[in-house]
């Protein structure tokens, strides 16, 4: 499943720059059919709310840095 690898690049992606429309549609295609795309969304959004919460500071990296 390639397939995922590129997806879940494309999320980490998301929170560091623009995606475009077709990296948006890759996306929306792909999530319903993937729990575990879902998941790794989730997880990363997390992270990412919990870094800042902690450090009020842009960590870059954080996403996957910890489990
Ligand atoms: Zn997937």
């Amino acid at each position: 499943m390639g397939k995922c690898k590129h997806i879940t690049r494309l999320l980490s992606d998301a929170l560091d720059r623009r995606l475009t429309t077709s990296e948006w549609v890759a996306i929306r295609l792909h999530l319903p059919t993937c729990s575990g795309c879902r998941n790794y969304r989730k997880q990363i959004r997390l992270l990412r709310v919990a870094a800042r919460a902690a450090s009020g500071i842009e960590v870059p990296g954080a996403a996957g840095a910890d489990e």
